[in-house]
């Protein structure tokens, strides 16, 4: 039996490219602009994307979708849809109709064109048997075992099958009664007659059918033999009459028997096999099995979770196909295989969404401002243009302005780094389209979180600079509190926490390196324009990214947004020569877009590089670079525990530190004394260590810390607590009591030791009575030593003081 390349003239093309030759294209063009210069396939390009079913299309796909019908676009010609279902076990429906969707989606037309390598099943087991009446098939009896080690090793040649020389008409009949559901699983194969020596192992008789008592999604009972990929793959590419056959670089070897089939079963010119390096994409996996794992165990919210590099996913993440096409244009197609950087993905996002998304305000982490003079129940629209001065695009929308507004959080720092310029306390800033408001008091709950700021504008600087020249630098977003609209915002993170999660320690799976905070749901405000954003409008929030209407559960009313992208972008710095950087806790945009350096959490460090001399803080955002789930503890250790910047980045510059840091927490929820000895004891102990060698834990520190700021012990006696934990380790609690170190808040305690001490140095009692009232801290300091460091601090002063007035 002969197949010939599909004449069907309604895929006959005009064999003209607008490239015309090869310069500029990749090879796999190169090698069709030869074709088509000579001749073989009649001015042909037929090829085909032959996904198996049995997961949903991922980016990687996409790379395959875009090439093979970008080919068949560029050629004129067709690109087939083949459902490459030859495997009974895994294949389903749900499957096939989400690779559908991903080639639709991607912008891609298969029209007729769409097969099933099933469809094929008949066509196939009578090429089978010509193969067989040609001597070149035979049934093999071996088991599975047993074919194994007749195969040899890459140094030994095989050995021949001893069924290897059975008769035509033998094989012929085995073959028939396999067909025909005589045998059970795994009783014969049948084997092409290749070569045992070959130093190709695959060509060491490749298996062609193997017997599967199983029901097909799409054929039923009807077959209870399968072909193995390397039959059914070539010979439905000829059957479908496909030109340019390509694949990825594994299926290199398998290239042979595709040739040895094609040789032996087809007339020229007959499809011809191409291999090029498949998508590997950092921080995320590829494989369908381990998606479906993913989606299985419910790490992920399903197959469309924006998280996962599914088509599905990328969609409701929000990203644009027009951006994928472009990011599958730039990788390329090579025969090298490599890992792409997310970056890339993020800047063509980005690149697509620049022009498409209006910018608009939405606060994601609010911070109430009340601006003090600004009369209550007035309201004044303020005109905020739609687009950035470099998209040649017009629209603006008014934007309302009231006494009560919010802002982000992390706009105002109570203790700024150097370089802030934001808002801090009786610093100026500017309101995005607005004026300049000054913060005039800072209100806290009684943890002392910051939960409100009383500011003042000023009503000359509605879009203008202040009449007397002074400088005001930053400039925030904000949205008014009464007309605002409540959002809920999802910001995505990557899902693994290493950049190849298929390269796992020993003993660990991929699932064990899932980035735990790859998901953070807030509940944010966004300006009332947006109040009816409809599913799947994306736009820009200023200064945030760039978010779309989440396409399944958002609704005019109650509005969910997903972060599509990040504003920032890394990719541009990192191809100019600097190191790839994480996407995450980076530079806050200024205005018009541009990344503000100085306001940059890494203004420092900015600094430093320069000098030539790497920093800790450096190399700390260089770790926090590579390790997502520290970069979003920079950030979170800021927001919501309310650190100052230094300390949250040098607790969030170790994976192990921060889990000691957050061990104490859970045991004592005073973020900032536990930063505070976490920083000023244990690290100064432990210099260039390991928290992992101390002998003891973070929850002995929080302990530790509790009794501290319980007033238990003393701040001094905690140290002496401290330095015991450092040799020996133990319970804090413990310690206290077997020292006697719990503190002394008994009056009648400490009054003697005062008048003890102020009896012994008369002369200065005298000179404090006089008026030299700064030697109170002499006596009290005398009077703390008297009490073995035990003192309840205040009292002791309290009570000093009255003594020293008496
Ligand atoms: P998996 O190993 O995840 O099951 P697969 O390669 O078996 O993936 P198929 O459904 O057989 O998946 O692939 C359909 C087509 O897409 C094939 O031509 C395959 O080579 C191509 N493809 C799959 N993954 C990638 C990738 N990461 N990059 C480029 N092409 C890919
Ligand atoms: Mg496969």
């Amino acid at each position: 039996m002969t197949v010939t390349a599909n004449t069907n003239p309604e895929n006959a093309v005009i064999a003209t490219s607008e490239r015309g030759f090869d310069e500029g294209v990749d090879f796999i063009r190169a090698v069709v602009n030869e074709d088509m210069r000579t001749g073989k396939y009649k001015g042909q390009v037929v090829t085909r994307f032959p996904p198996e079913p049995n997961g949903y299309p991922h980016i990687g796909h996409a790379k395959s979708i875009c090439l093979n019908f970008g080919i068949a676009r560029d050629y004129g010609g067709i690109c087939n849809l083949r459902m490459d279902d030859t495997n009974p076990a895994t294949e389903d429906e749900e499957y096939v109709r989400a690779l559908q969707d991903a080639v639709h989606w991607l912008g891609f037309e298969y029209g007729d064109h769409m097969y099933y390598a099933s469809d094929y099943f008949e066509q196939l087991y009578q090429f089978a048997e010509q193969l067989i009446l040609d001597g070149k098939a035979y049934v093999d009896s071996l088991n599975e075992e047993e074919i194994r080690t007749y195969r040899g090793t890459v140094k030994e040649a095989g050995r021949p099958s001893p069924y290897r020389e059975r008769s035509v008409a033998e094989n012929l009949d085995l073959f028939r009664r396999m067909r025909g559901g005589e045998f059970p699983d795994g009783a014969h194969v049948l084997r092409a007659k290749g070569n045992m020596a070959s130093a190709n192992m695959k060509l060491r008789d490749p298996l062609l059918y193997r017997i599967r008592h199983a029901s097909h999604y799409r054929t039923g009972d009807a077959w209870p033999i399968y072909p193995m990929y390397d039959f059914a793959h070539p010979l439905s590419d000829a059957i479908e009459g496909v030109t340019h056959s390509v694949c990825t670089l594994e299926f290199e070897n398998n290239r042979e028997i595709y040739d040895w089939l094609c040789d032996n079963l087809l007339e020229e010119p007959r499809p011809q096999q191409y291999e090029f390096a498949r998508l590997n994409l950092d921080y995320t996996v590829m494989s369908k099995r381990k998606l479906l794992q993913l989606v299985q165990e419910k790490h992920v919210r399903g197959w469309d979770d924006p998280r996962l590099p599914t088509i599905a996913g990328l969609q409701r993440r929000g990203v644009t196909p027009e951006a994928i096409r472009d990011f599958c244009e730039r990788i390329g197609v090579s025969k090298a295989n490599s890992r792409v950087d997310l970056a890339l993905l993020d800047h063509c996002i980005r690149d697509n969404l620049n022009t498409l998304a209006p910018r608009v305000m939405c606060v994601l982490r609010p911070l109430k401002v009340v601006i003090t003079n600004y009369p209550e129940g007035q309201r004044e629209e303020l005109d905020a243009s739609f687009w950035p001065r470099d998209v040649p695009k017009e629209g603006s929308r008014p934007v309302p302005f009231t006494r009560e507004i919010y802002i982000e959080q992390d706009d105002f720092m109570e203790q700024p780094p150097k370089g802030f310029h934001r808002l801090l306390p009786g610093g100026e800033v500017r309101l995005r389209y607005g004026y300049i408001i000054k913060c005039e008091e800072v209100i806290k709950d009684s943890t002392g979180q910051v939960v409100e700021l009383r500011c003042t504008y000023d009503p000359s600087t509605k879009g203008a600079a202040p009449a007397d020249g002074r400088k005001v630098k930053g400039t925030i977003h904000w949205v008014s509190a009464s007309a605002g609209v409540g959002v809920e915002i999802r910001l995505y993170d990557r899902l693994f926490t290493v950049p190849n999660p298929d390269e796992v320690d020993e003993g660990k799976s991929f699932v064990d390196y899932i980035n735990q905070a790859s998901l953070t749901v807030l509940q944010g405000v966004i300006e009332p324009s947006v109040a009816n954003a409809q599913p799947e409008e994306r736009f820009q929030f200023e200064r945030q990214g760039y978010f779309v209407a989440d396409r399944v559960e958002s609704k005019p009313g109650a509005l969910v947004f997903n972060r599509i992208v990040e504003l920032r972008d890394s990719w541009a710095k990192s191809s100019q020569g600097d190191e790839p950087t994480a996407g995450k806790a980076e530079a806050p945009t200024g205005r018009n877009g541009k990344v503000d350096k100085a306001e940059s959490a890494k203004g420092e460090i900015a600094k430093s590089s320069e000098g030539g001399k790497q920093s800790k803080s450096e190399a700390r955002d260089k770790i926090r670079a590579q390790e997502p789930a520290l970069a979003a503890r920079l950030q979170s250790y800021q927001t919501e525990l309310g650190l100052g910047f230094e300390d949250a980045d040098v607790l969030s510059g170790d994976l192990g530190l921060a889990a000691f840091y957050e061990a104490a927490l859970a045991t004592h929820p005073n973020a900032q004394t536990v930063a505070n000895w976490t920083r000023n004891e244990v690290l100064r102990d432990l210099k260039d260590n390991d928290v992992s060698s101390l002998p003891f834990d973070g929850t002995t520190l929080g302990k530790l810390v509790a009794l501290v700021d319980n007033n238990t012990i003393t701040a001094a006696a905690g140290k002496e607590v401290f330095a015991h934990l450092l040799v020996d380790g133990g319970d804090p609690a413990t310690i206290v009591a077997q020292k006697g170190l719990q503190q002394v808040s008994d009056p009648a305690q400490l009054q003697p030791i005062i008048a003890q001490v102020i009896a012994a140095n008369s002369a200065k009692a005298a000179q404090y009575r006089s008026g030299k009232t700064g030697l109170l801290g002499f006596f009290v300091g005398q009077a703390m030593r008297e009490s073995g460091g035990k003192a309840n601090p205040q009292l002791l002063q309290d009570l000093v003081r009255a003594a020293l007035d008496e």
